[in-house]
């Protein structure tokens, strides 16, 4: 059998009981490194064993949601999509044209945001930023 994969690995950690099914669904989720939403986790998770029904990838992502270790993102075509929690805290911006994310960090938008809440007398404990964009045009006669 195939080592434990990461995700897989903090389910155990958690006293998470795991299935075979499970482990599929959990090593899926820690191969990806983009944004997948449950039915591209599903063609993933069939790709190793078909008998996974999405049923099954729609309650095990709920299941490793509520036990903090997959973060749910919301990028504004109405999907919800999964990553992993707990990687380096970073923020997202969306091509609205080709749906392509890209993830980002900014000193000044997390001390910006911690001013915020500050002044409005908050400790911060967590944030989430989506910025949605269109490609700029190149300048006419450039490459
Ligand atoms: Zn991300």
């Amino acid at each position: 059998m195939a080592p434990p994969s990461r995700i897989e690995h903090l389910c155990m950690e958690k006293g998470m009981k795991m299935t075979g099914q499970r482990r599929i669904i959990a090593r899926v989720l820690s191969e990806a490194s983009d944004h997948p939403d449950v039915e591209e986790v599903y063609r993933r998770a069939v790709r190793l064993d078909p008998r996974i029904s999405i049923a099954t990838v729609y309650r095990t992502v709920r299941l490793f949601e509520e036990a903090s270790i997959l973060e749910r993102r919301d990028f504004g075509d109405g999907r919800s999509r999964y990553e992993e929690a707990g990687d380096e805290h970073h923020d997202h911006l969306i091509d609205v044209q080709s749906g392509k994310v890209i993830e980002f960090r900014s000193q000044e938008i997390e001390a910006l945001q911690q001013m915020v809440a500050e002044q409005h007398g908050y400790k911060l404990v967590g944030h989430r930023l989506e910025l949605f964009g269109v490609r700029l045009e190149k300048a006419k006669g450039r490459k």
